[in-house]
């Protein structure tokens, strides 16, 4: 006989206690995790206790052995997979961390219309029904100056969305310069084909004229469109054809002249300090008959896409059945009518909107801060690392303004041995703190970029540097 099972004594499986002997001892435990939990919990428990037995093993068959282990598994199990982490990047509209952090007054209007019955699509004052986005239409004209305009669940979707609307079956010319991939596999010739319409390239990738878009209008072309090369810059020997001239010449053959703006904002970024990035407004004045835009790269909101522009295309969109498939839920509505609100007052905007307080910090402010932390991170890295604080350059991200950089200050920090996986290892360590650190590998040195570490979080991150384990 080679089964492992004849040397184990059934002995040794009696001293298992039953699932409901078990039960009976863990009132503590029923009463946290509840009754349904804990008994599945037993029963994989006392499973894997039974093989092991079989295996030839002696397992601890104590109730507290058994309890321990009972608690330590519903503990992992009733853990958040989504959780908060710091973001010391560099990126401070990182689209893997989240994008934009919401100001007080979005999340406290999320709070509320998230427990509470709302007039969301009630109308209080004839008592019938309501249009859920009458809640943030007026606000988006009023910061962009369009005469309507709608929402849905992001830029992506509303690029879908406008494009189904107004160019189902037809041709849409776009310039082969601007046929990005934003991310995440979103690329605006595949979309353009998800919405039913047939792209017409126009032009070289470096160069396009306003004769290659005339070209290529035809009996078939549903409207122009223009995609901000968010992400990149095609510099050197290059040509655009300049907005005003592609709305003159969709005005010219009654087409629609289309601007994806990508992040979209709303306000004159170089009066804050900040590199140059053309509004939403600006887009509308230019010529756009539509924009579109998101509402969590620089507006700094949830995540959205904005519609806005000419009331009778609006219309349109609004009547297009995938505008329900695609629309934005109470607790977003809510949220991006307070982060609206904000920009009426463009004077505490950046004390208020936290995308544009991190954006504008200024590096001398960053500095001070590296050097405040300098000893309690060499502290806790020492003696296989050196800390130092280092001027370095955030990015905005989220394909905002690809090419500017914002001056910033980080603690740098390189692994003695000058090996890599040492850095790697410090970069897993910091990821696995209670609330975990996200920072950036980069030319043979982990960088710990101090610009989105605000103030009331200062002490968390010192705090939870005890616990690195290195
Ligand atoms: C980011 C971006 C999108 C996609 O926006 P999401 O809000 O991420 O869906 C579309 N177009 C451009 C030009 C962008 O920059």
């Amino acid at each position: 006989m080679t089964d492992p099972s004849a040397a184990v004594s059934s002995d040794d499986y009696r001293q298992l206690p039953s699932i409901d002997a078990l039960l009976q001892t863990m009132t503590e435990e029923l009463q946290r995790w509840g009754q349904a939990p804990v008994t599945s919990a037993l029963r994989d428990i006392t499973a894997a206790l039974r093989a092991d037995i079989a295996s030839g093993l002696k397992p601890d068959l104590s109730i507290d052995a058994i309890r321990h282990a009972l608690n330590s598994q519903l503990a992992i199990k009733s853990q958040s997979s989504l959780t908060t982490v710091l973001n010391l990047s560099g990126t401070v509209l990182h689209t893997n961390l989240g994008r934009a952090n919401l100001p007080e007054a979005a999340i406290e209007a999320i709070v509320k219309v998230a427990s509470a019955p709302s007039n969301l699509e009630f109308d209080l004052e004839t008592g019938k029904r309501g249009d859920r986005e009458s809640h943030v239409e007026a606000l988006i004209c009023e910061v962009t100056g369009a005469e309507a305009a709608t929402a849905v669940n992001n830029n992506a979707a509303a690029v879908l969305l406008v494009l189904n609307t107004l160019a189902m079956h037809k041709e849409v010319p776009v310039s082969r310069g601007e046929l990005v991939e934003i991310g995440g596999s979103f690329r605006i010739p595949e979309v353009m084909t998800r919405a039913g319409c047939t792209l017409v390239e126009v032009g070289a990738t470096n160069r396009t004229h306003l004769h290659d878009f005339r070209g290529a209008i035809g009996a078939d072309t549903a409207l122009l469109m223009k995609v901000h090369t968010s992400n990149y810059r095609v510099e050197g020997f290059t040509c655009d054809v300049e907005e005003d001239e592609l709305a003159a010449l969709a005005s010219e053959h009654h087409i629609p002249f289309v601007h994806d703006l990508g992040s979209g904002n709303l306000v004159n970024f170089s009066a804050l300090g900040l590199p140059d990035e053309p509004t939403a407004a600006q887009a509308l004045t230019n010529g756009a008959d539509l924009i579109t835009f998101s509402g969590d790269k620089l507006l700094g909101g949830p995540q959205a896409g904005l519609i806005a522009g000419r009331a009778d295309l609006i219309a349109q969109i609004k009547r297009n059945p995938l505008k329900r498939a695609l629309r934005l839920d109470k607790m977003t509505l809510a949220a991006l009518a307070e982060v609206l609100k904000l920009y009426r007052d463009p004077q505490t905007l950046s004390e208020h909107l936290p995308t544009l307080r991190l954006l504008t910090r200024a590096q001398p402010a960053i500095r001070d801060q590296a050097q405040a932390l300098l000893s309690a991170v060499q502290a806790a890295v020492l003696p296989h690392y050196d800390v130092s604080v280092t001027d370095c350059v955030s990015q905005i991200g989220s394909g905002s303004l690809p090419v500017e950089t914002l001056p910033s200050a980080a603690l740098q920090i390189v692994a003695q041995s000058g090996q890599d996986k040492d850095l790697r290892r410090l970069a897993e360590a910091l990821r696995k703190l209670p609330l975990p650190v996200i920072g950036r590998l980069h030319k043979n040195a982990l960088w710990l970029d101090l610009r989105c570490l605000e103030a009331d979080q200062q002490s968390l991150f010192v705090d939870q540097l005890g616990s690195l384990h290195l």
